[in-house]
Parts: C-alpha cells; structure tokens; sequence
C-alpha cells in the first residue's frame, strides 16, 4: 500500500543531494555591499531624483504633506529608471488589506500610444494612486456593491522595493488602502492616524523638559517566530495546506520536555534556509540580525534591528512574504500560525515598543541627568496608565482565531493583560506613590532614586517571561501578538492609548501649573496619582498560575479569554470614545474592523470544520476500517482454530475502536448540527460566539477520538504524517 505519507518520508530521504554548496555571493561580500540595493532609499534618491523633486520628497516624507502633480511625475519617472536599470518590467502598489497578509497588483511600464506605438512609461498618477478591484478585499460592509472601487494611495514614508517573483522583477510601491470615500480599509492608514496623533500629543510632553524636541516616532523592533518543516510532509497534511496548523495527530512521545532545541545548532537545511532569506531580506533593507532556535523542535526566530513603525511593520509584512518564497527555494515551509501543533509551544511575535524624538533620543531610556529622568519617568508612567486605562483595545487588535490558542489556554502568555517592570523599577514606583509630600525636595529624591537605578537593561536578565507587557530595559515588550499577526493592529492601539493618555497628562500638569505649582512638582504630583490609579496593573508574579486568575479578577482586570469575547469590546461605547476621540478611526470604520474580524473568526473556524470532517472520513476513518477487518479476520481464524481464548488481545482492541469510531460518527454529527446552528444565527457576534464555544468544542472531541485511534491503528495503515515525523525528520 502506498500512502502520500511514506512517499513524503521517502523524499526527504532523497533530499540529501539538494543542500546547496555553493552561497558565494553572500559568503563573500559583506552585508554592507549590498543591504538595500533593491529599496529606492535616500541614495537612490539622490541618484536618480533631481536636487529640487529630491527635497521635495523629503519634505513630504517628514511633514505627510501631499506632492504636486508635476513633482509626483518626476518622482515615477526616476523611480522607473532605477527600476528598469535593476531590470523591471512590471510596478505593484502593495498594500495591506484587513486580511492580514499583503496584496499587490502588477501592471507592466510596456504601454501604447493612440498611434498604435510600444513605449515604457510610469506617470506620476500611476505612482500616487491605483484602482485595484476592491470587491475582493474585505471591507466589512463599508461598500455597497454598486460601490465596490477601493483605492490605492502612495505613502511616501516608506520606501519603494524591487520584489524579485519567478524570475521577474516588479517595482512595489508601498500604499495605503482607502474607499471611495476615504474610508481607511487597510491597516496601514489606521497606523500613520495615531502616528500622527501620537506625535501631536507627545511634542508638548517633550517640550516640558526641552523645547527642541519638535517630533516624537514610535519605533518597532519585532521578533518573528515560526516553523519549519520539510514541504513533502506540509504536502501530505491537508489540515496544514487549508488552515496552516494541524487539526489532528497524536502527540509525540518526545516533544519539547528535554528543552534540547532552544539554542540548540540549528539543522544544516534550515541554516540554508536561513542564510538565504537574509541575503534577500538585507538586499530589501529589511535589518535582521539574530536567529536562533526557539523551545519547541523545529521551532525558530529571526528579528530585526528596530525601525521607526511604520517601516518596521512594512518589514515585518514583506519578511512574512519573503519567508514563504525562499522556503519554497529549499523544498521547506515556514509556519507562521500561533499553534500549528497541539501540546507543543506557538509562535508569537513580541512587538518591542518605544518612542524616539529628532533631537535622537529615547524617551524610555533612564539617563544619569535629573531632567532626563524626569521625562523618563513621565513617559514610563503614561505608558503604564495607558496600558491600564485601554487594556482591553490592546487585547481586541491581537484576537483572532490563531491567537486563541495560545491566549489563555494555557500557554505563554495569558489573555489578561498586565504590566511587568522589575523590582528595581516596583521600588521606586512604591517610594513615589509612598511619598507624603511632592515639593521640591520630593522631586529631587525621585531624580535621585532614579539615577540610582542599576542598569536595567542589563539588569532585565531574569526577566519574567510570563507577562505579556514587560517593561525591558529601555522599551516596552508586547508578548501576546500572534506570529501570522499584522503588527500594525496592536502598534496602532499602543500609539493611540499613550497618544490619549499624554493629552491628559498634559491637561492635569497644566492645571496644576495654573494653580502657581511648580513645574517639576505639578509633574510629579500627577505622576504620583497615576501611580496610585494604575497599580491593578502591575504584576510581577508567575502570570500562568490559577492564583493569577483570581486575583486579576479581585483587581478588576479584564479576561477575554477568547476572540469573539475579545472583539465584543469593540462596539461598546468605550472603543467609539478610544477611536473617535484621536481620529484613529471613525465610528463606520470601526465597525467595519469588527465585522471584517469576526467574519475572518467565523470563516476559518469554518474551514477547520470541513477540514477536519473530511480528514476523519476520508483518512482517518477508512484506515481504522481496514485495521478493524484485518483483526475481525483474525479473530475468526483463531475461532476456527478452537484458539479463541488466546485472542484476548485483538477482542480488547476491537473494542476500543468500536468505542472511538462511535464516539467520531457522534462527534461528526454533532459538529456538523453545530456549523448549521451557527450559520443560522442572527448576528455576527452569535456566530463567532457559537463557532467559539460549540463548533471548536466538537471539533476537540473528534480530534482527541481519532488520535487514540492513531495509537492503536497499525502503522502501515496510517495515512497521515505523525507528529514524531512533522517535528523530528530533518
Ligand atoms: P529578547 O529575545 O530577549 O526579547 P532580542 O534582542 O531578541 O531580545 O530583541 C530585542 C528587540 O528589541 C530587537 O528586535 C530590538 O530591535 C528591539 N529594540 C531594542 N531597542 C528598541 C527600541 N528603542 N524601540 C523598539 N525596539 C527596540
Ligand atoms: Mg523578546
């Protein structure tokens, strides 16, 4: 009998020949020779633009100011030329739809003129905006059908790059993703919104302590985590080709608990792999610089340098991409779902977070100068408070379907969000909130507690691994996005919440300051009073613990344990004031968000039902069939024979399999009662509601059938790829 699965087992035996001997280009030059050779950065610009249309760019990367007409053309005509002279025939804009992943759509330079001639052109109109068809993208009921047009527009502040597909090279234009109306459908523009708010509100903070801070960024450095795994064994796992993780399997006898993977080597073919994606990555400006194995096998990381936002998440999309296509180069596939294999750990995607001034400072940084520590501690605080005052928002832009398998099931790290900030940083927290009084020398006891501090970032190296916000250092870590995750949605929300929380923490100094109170002490005493309010939110503890759970909830700290209850937050009044109040989004395009996300929760939970339901009938079921005859046969042999009673063993086992299958014919029947119950509902809320609790609930009882049939079931008859093949076969 021969099953896709010992075929898969079969080609990687044959893969020995395919390691590549030969990475000259990238052994030999240094990295410097060729980062960012493919990405019209500034000295492409500079090359290819005249001084004026240059300037003019610049400009308007800075300030968000739009370009004329006749400057937009003068940018797309050196743009083309330094595409065409790196070969490319074709230019995309690429944008970011709610979909999570990223889209582009391809037009060729090549066109003709009225006179029926072949000419090459990019005009500054194809450059600043496009039409793609909008119908395909989701847009949570923001078009009607008759309006189905979305359109793309040009965001200057993140660079053009050369995406090199198939052989064919295409020059890809980063946009944003806007109705008709210029309603934001994409994540992008929601992004460059609470930029731009963030920046508003901080400047006045930052000018408290020096005028000359004009500008605040947010900067973000992402550690990606995921699998890989040979492409014959992805091939030969339907559940891995339809919903990226596998709905089946028995687990391994050995999985993770010798902990040998973590900084373990790393297996030859995945170090191909890797070298390969990072030649390509540095050639499109991408930073990464570490890689290692992560805890689980088969499990990795790689993360960048931190960027400003905006270009950090395009880096993280574009890497996500990348990955996929040189995985594919070396007969592998890269996994990026949160939880690809069951009882074994996910993937996340920590989004380190912090905010930089043009005087090139940052703001999370502790100093040895008392003014600087003084900034520090307002911007640690803020952060803190916001996180306390908005947890939820945080908590709904990293809820999806993926997500919920890690997120408070019972791995890192929980759905209750809560901060983490060391001791040093507790103690002095305690010292200020203790404090009886806020005068002068209050404030220059702070100062000097502060400057006293030893150097965190060092000293962050038993940090709790277990929170889902730790403060690090000198930047904020946000541990529960999930590894497929745009980090656009979670970085928004941070720019807002802080965004909001530094326009009333600018509010209450002034009014303090109204009052003739001292500037220095107006600040301190407001940062006192938030320490004091936000302290539910500070938890030093084991946050996987059941003690935990109750003791959040005796603090009043939220626990949406799952997408639909996550996302529920959205359409409360809360969420309109969160949004409308920074302009982040409007109250339409918020809705929207909400119904693209349940919908997406709704659609794949769906797809695991019919994934699963055929993998049992078709697979699993037929194979436990024909084991069960095999034995049945047997039986009635050694019956014949008058040797019944040494048959024990097969009886028993007949047994066990009559039990599962029927507890699958009753799981598939109840399974498909539940998808028909959820279809039916009324709302979207109901429907993901219903997935959540009642369609994912059968699914797990099917699953945990069909994988005591996989311990009994004869291995030659197992048509599936077993766990111990998946995660241990290089
Ligand atoms: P760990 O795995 O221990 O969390 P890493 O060194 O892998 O530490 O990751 C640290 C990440 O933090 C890197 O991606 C780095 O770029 C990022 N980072 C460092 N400083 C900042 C900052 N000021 N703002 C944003 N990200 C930062
Ligand atoms: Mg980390």
């Amino acid at each position: 009998m021969s099953h896709i699965r010992f075929s898969a087992l079969q080609a990687i035996e044959n893969r020995i020949d395919l390691l590549p001997d030969d990475f000259s280009e990238a052994e030999s030059a240094s990295i410097a020779s060729y980062f960012g050779q493919n990405v019209f950065n500034d000295d492409a610009m500079r090359r290819f633009l005249p001084e004026n249309a240059y300037l003019s760019v610049k400009a308007a990367i800075q300030s968000g100011q739009k370009l004329s007409r006749e400057v937009a053309d003068v940018v797309a005509a050196g743009m083309k030329e330094w595409a065409q002279s790196k070969g490319c025939t074709h230019f995309a804009h690429w944008f970011q739809p709610l979909t999570g992943k990223t889209a582009e759509k391809h037009d060729s330079f090549f066109t003709m003129t009225h006179d029926g001639r072949v000419i090459e052109e990019f005009t500054g109109a194809a450059l600043v905006q496009q039409e793609p068809d909008g119908s395909s993208f989701p847009s949570g009921g923001m078009r009607s059908t008759f309006e189905a047009r979305g359109y793309t527009v040009w965001d200057p502040s993140s660079p053009a790059f050369i995406m090199d597909v198939g052989g064919g090279k295409t020059l890809c234009i980063p946009t944003i993703f806007v109705t008709y109306d210029g309603l934001a459908q994409d994540y992008k523009l929601p992004l460059l919104r609470s930029q731009a708010f963030l920046d508003k509100a901080a400047v006045p903070v930052c000018q408290l302590f020096n005028p000359q801070i004009t500008k605040v960024t947010g900067t973000l450095g992402w550690e990606q985590e995921y699998f890989v795994l040979d492409e014959a064994l992805f091939n030969a796992r339907p559940d891995l080709v339809m919903t990226g993780r596998t709905l089946l399997g028995r687990p391994a006898t050995k999985h993770q608990q010798l902990e040998d993977h973590y900084f373990g080597s790393i297996p030859e073919r995945v170090y191909h792999f890797m070298r390969d994606l990072e030649t390509e990555c540095h050639r499109l400006g991408i930073p990464v610089r570490t890689r290692h194995n992560e805890v689980a096998p088969g499990q990795y990381e790689v993360a960048p340098v931190f960027e400003e936002i905006n270009v950090a998440v395009d880096h993280n999309q574009l890497l996500m991409d990348v990955m996929e296509r040189v995985a594919r180069r070396h007969k592998l596939r890269v996994l990026l779902h949160e939880k690809p294999f069951a009882g074994i750990n996910g993937s996340g995607k920590h989004n380190n977070w912090s905010l930089s001034t043009n005087t090139g400072v940052n703001l999370l940084s502790p100093g040895d100068s008392p003014s600087r520590n003084l900034r520090f501690l307002t911007f640690f605080v803020n952060t803190i408070m916001a996180v306390y005052r908005y947890a939820d928002m945080l908590r709904a832009s990293i809820a999806h379907a993926g997500n919920d398998h890690r997120l408070g099931a019972n791995e890192a790290p929980p759905a209750i969000i809560s901060v983490f900030i060391g001791e040093a940083m507790t103690r002095l927290l305690n010292r200020i909130a203790d404090g009886k009084k806020t005068d002068d020398a209050a404030v220059k006891r702070a100062l000097d507690l502060i400057s006293k501090l030893p150097n965190l970032e060092l000293d962050n190296t038993d940090r709790n691994r277990t929170s889902p916000f730790a403060f690090t250092g000198n930047k904020f870590e946000i541990r529960a996005v999930g590894s497929s995750q745009n980090c656009a949605a979670p970085m928004t929300v941070m720019n807002t919440m802080v965004g909001l929380q530094l326009l009333d923490f600018k509010r209450d100094v002034d009014r303090l300051m109204g009052k003739g109170i001292e500037k220095d002490e107006a600040i301190l005493m407001t940062l006192k009073k938030y320490i004091r309010k936000m302290k539910p939110i500070l938890f030093e503890g084991n946050n996987y613990s059941e003690e935990w759970k109750q003791e959040a909830a005796r603090r009043g700290l939220s626990n949406h344990a799952n997408t639909p209850e996550a996302l529920a937050v959205l359409a409360t009044p809360e969420a309109e004031e969160f949004y409308t109040r920074s302009g982040v989004l409007s109250k339409k395009e918020l809705d929207a968000v909400l119904n693209v996300q349940l919908h997406a929760y709704c659609t794949k939970l769906d797809i695991e039902a019919k994934t699963l339901t055929e993998m049992v009938q078709t697979l699993v079921v037929p194979a436990v069939v024909r084991y069960q005859t095999e034995l049945a046969q047997n039986l009635a042999i050694l019956k014949q024979a008058g040797l019944e009673e040494s048959a024990e063993l097969q009886r028993e086992t007949l047994k066990q399999i009559a039990q599962h299958l029927g507890a699958i014919r009753e799981g598939l029947q109840a399974l498909q009662a539940a998808q028909a119950k959820a279809h039916a509902a009324e709302d979207l809320l109901t429907e993901a509601r219903l997935y959540c609790e009642e369609v994912k609930a059968h699914m797990e009882r099917i699953r945990h059938a069909a994988d005591e049939l996989e311990g009994i079931v004869d291995d030659q008859y197992w048509p599936l790829v077993k766990y111990r093949e998946l995660l241990f076969t290089r």
